[in-house]
């Protein structure tokens, strides 16, 4: 069995085809360096993703605060990850970085904010 897949890893976008044999890599050519190696090796037996997405802030400039994981995760972690992250609301402020929630389903990955949320200021005269 033949797979293609497209490298992620730099611009270069390589294409690259790889023969499958019993389940094992056979021949793999179109990579230009051995990153694209291991990039296929892993989307075959350990895809791995990261999530971008947001979260609710209450009392801040924004709605939303755009949020992602420290790390990639298992794949097929990806909805119930998901579905921790919809249950979350935040109140501003929020500092870019700031975890928002640690260790997220014990993967070792934290939630952590990509955008700066400031603090509604209440009063009209400060
Ligand atoms: S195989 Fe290497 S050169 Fe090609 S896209 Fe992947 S990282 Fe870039």
């Amino acid at each position: 069995m033949n797979k293609e897949f497209i490298c992620i890893l730099c611009p270069n976008g390589c294409d690259i085809r790889v023969e499958l044999k019993e389940g094992l890599i056979g021949n793999l050519d179109g990579a230009l360096c051995k990153l694209g190696q291991e990039y296929v090796r892993q989307e075959l037996f350990s895809p791995q993703r990261n999530i971008a997405t947001s979260v609710k802030v209450e009392g801040g400039t924004l709605p939303l605060v755009s949020v992602r994981l420290t790390e990639a995760i298992p794949k097929e972690r990806i909805f119930d990850v998901m579905d921790e992250i919809k249950k979350v609301k935040v109140t501003a402020p929020v500092a870019t970085g700031q975890i928002i929630i640690p260790n997220v389903l014990g993967l070792g990955r934290d939630v952590i904010a990509t955008k700066k949320v400031d603090r509604i200021l209440n009063s009209p005269q400060s």
